[in-house]
């Protein structure tokens, strides 16, 4: 299949959760561009660049090498061929992803990278600006949110049991840069069906969506 299928959505809302069970469901691959986000910030704190500095992240944007795994089961980030799965997740990337992603020489440089990945198709791709930017013309397209409540509960588990008050405060900083930068702000794309999970298990989300790609 050479389907394309768009999930864009807030922090928390359950899309890599629903993305890569849909993938598998309907064996696509599967792109987290939120991931390749958060490995550019790892990066760059890693090499002392000020994360609030546009300029400095700029001059930068272009130098790590990002790779992705589309395995939905097994999904991997390199950069500079270290694995960086785990540090990408860190506190301190959480703190300076939404800056970090403000940059229009990041965004360039990633789209560009998506764009290739995705190529003739065949995949789930999760992040913000999917459906609206990276890749408008695709078949199927999902704007996911839910509460931000249940979304900073099901983080905190996902990670282990961390506070619940501080995840939800992580997140909804982030979802206030994301929604209010001038470039390519989280916003429901043309022809995106809202899905709002507060209320739906991750099976029915999933239910959901593939139903829209069997349509
Ligand atoms: O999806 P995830 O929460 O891992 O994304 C981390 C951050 O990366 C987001 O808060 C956002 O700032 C940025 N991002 C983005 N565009 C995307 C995916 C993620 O700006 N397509």
């Amino acid at each position: 299949s050479s389907v394309v299928v768009a999930v864009d959505g807030t922090s928390g809302s359950g899309k890599s959760s629903t993305c890569r069970a849909v993938a598998d469901r309907l064996g696509l691959r599967y792109l987290d561009t939120g991931a390749q986000y958060r490995a550019m910030t790892w990066w760059m704190l890693r090499n002392g660049v000020d994360v609030h500095d546009p300029a400095a992240v700029a001059a930068q944007a272009g130098t790590p090498v990002l790779r992705s795994g589309t395995d939905p089961l097994h999904p991997t980030i390199t950069v500079d061929g270290s694995d960086v799965a785990v540090e990408i997740r860190s506190d301190e990337v959480n703190g300076a992803v939404s800056p970090v992603s403000t940059v229009p020489e990041v965004r360039e440089r990633l789209v560009a990278l998506q764009r290739e990945i995705i190529g003739d198709g065949g995949i789930v791709v999760e992040g913000r600006d999917i459906g609206s930017v990276v890749w408008p013309q695709a078949e199927v397209k999902v704007y996911l949110t839910a509460d931000p409540s249940a979304r900073a509960a099901r983080r905190a588990l996902e990670n282990g049991g961390t506070d619940v008050d501080a995840t939800q405060a992580s997140l909804l900083a982030r979802d206030k840069i994301d929604s209010g930068r001038a470039v390519a702000p989280l916003t429901m794309a043309e022809g995106a069906v809202h899905i709002d999970s507060t209320d739906l298990a991750l099976e029915e989300v999933v239910d959901l969506v593939v139903g829209l790609v069997m349509e």
